[in-house]
């Protein structure tokens, strides 16, 4: 499949699992998405996610990403990147860069395809936004070492109204650091981040910004640039590329041709698209009854995926703005569906999910 615009944006021609194991980091970052920080201690058997992995290969997903919480602080990290990679998985990581060291370079080495350093704006603004003095210098230093070891990594960057315009600052750093890919992904109000989403929320002129500044970037052909934010009318053309909104039945997919990125949560709980979307859209448990829960799935709980794209893609034509940032739209759109509304809800075996 050709790489398009908006393959890069998130409609990713891979199948993806998002796998947050734990939500325990060594920092607690102000605008942190999931609310992660040195008190979490809630996190998956890593035996359990390994089983659960072994079934979603079989349901088409070829890369697992893994965040967190800070994943290299994860109990059970070397037991799950060996495995996945041993069944097949492309394997990367995002990290704060602080645990890169030691015995992790070899296991990083041997299992990661690419390690994603977060980034948040210039030294000063990156520092403040996660609350020490001491977060770049851990940027820098991870930095160093998988260079070192010609290990490959690249920035995942969170562009807030604060880092808006240390983006080309962001770029000249990745480059001459060596990194392959730099990520722009908009600060999205949730988790802690809603604590200060009014500083920091990018309006609808900041994402036109956005978007010109990455294309600009983008030319200088250094390094790969990936950008989390779409022209509204690109994202309405991919329509067609959600299956379950053509289907009328779904048995025959796998889980994979309708559900990337999965999002695996610290609670083993499954859900389509973004960590944040609604409870009410979860899809399965991870535990020892996995391949029935999805069977079940594509039995009835698929129709309410449905009805959340239905929504969502209805919406962009009251939408505000040029750019969009589609999977934050996804969970925005996720909290106003009213199920009692809509007929297939009593198709819905209600031990599958959260009320
Ligand atoms: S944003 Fe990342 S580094 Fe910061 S607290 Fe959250 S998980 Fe940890």
């Amino acid at each position: 499949m050709p790489q398009t615009e908006l393959q890069r944006s998130g409609f990713m021609p891979a199948r993806v699992i998002h796998l947050h194991p734990s939500r325990f980091c060594n920092l607690a970052c102000k605008h942190c998405y999931s609310a992660s920080g040195p008190q979490e201690r809630l996190h998956l058997p890593p035996a359990q996610v390994i089983a659960a992995l072994e079934v979603l290969r079989g349901e088409g997903y070829d890369v697992l990403s893994l965040s967190g919480g800070e994943p290299t602080l994860y109990s059970g990290f070397e037991q799950i990147v060996r495995s996945a990679a041993s069944l097949g998985f492309q394997v990367n990581l995002i990290s704060n860069g602080a645990p890169i060291g030691g015995h992790l370079l070899d296991v990083i080495a041997q299992y990661v395809h690419l390690t994603a350093i977060s980034l948040d704006g210039a030294p000063a603004t990156h520092n403040e936004m996660r609350g020490t003095a001491r977060a770049f210098d851990y940027v820098e230093r991870a930095v160093e070492r998988l260079s070192a070891l010609k290990l490959q990594f690249g920035f995942s960057y969170c562009v807030s109204r604060k880092s808006l315009a240390d983006m080309p600052w962001a770029y000249e750093f990745a480059a001459s650091a060596g990194a392959k890919l730099l990520q722009f992904h908009p600060f999205a109000a949730t988790g802690r981040g809603s604590q200060m989403a009014e500083d920091n929320t990018l309006s609808s002129a900041d994402f036109a910004r956005l978007y010109v500044l990455s294309k600009l970037l983008e030319a200088h052909k250094q390094l790969a640039v990936q950008l989390d934010i779409a022209p509204v009318e690109l994202i309405r053309d991919l329509r067609g590329d959600y299956l379950v909104l053509s289907a009328d039945y779904v048995s025959d997919l796998s889980l994979g041709d309708m559900v990337s990125p999965l999002v695996i949560d610290e609670t083993g709980m499954m859900y389509p698209f973004s960590y944040g979307i609604d409870p009410r859209l979860a899809i399965a448990k991870v535990d020892a009854n996995l391949r029935a829960a999805i069977m079940a799935y594509k039995v009835a709980g698929w129709h309410r995926l449905r009805l959340l794209l239905d929504r969502a893609f209805a919406a962009l034509d009251s939408y505000n703005g040029e750019f969009i940032d589609w999977f934050y739209h996804l969970v925005e759109t996720s909290r106003t569906l009213d199920f009692s509304l809509s007929s297939e809800s009593i198709l819905l075996p209600d031990s599958l999910y959260y009320e």
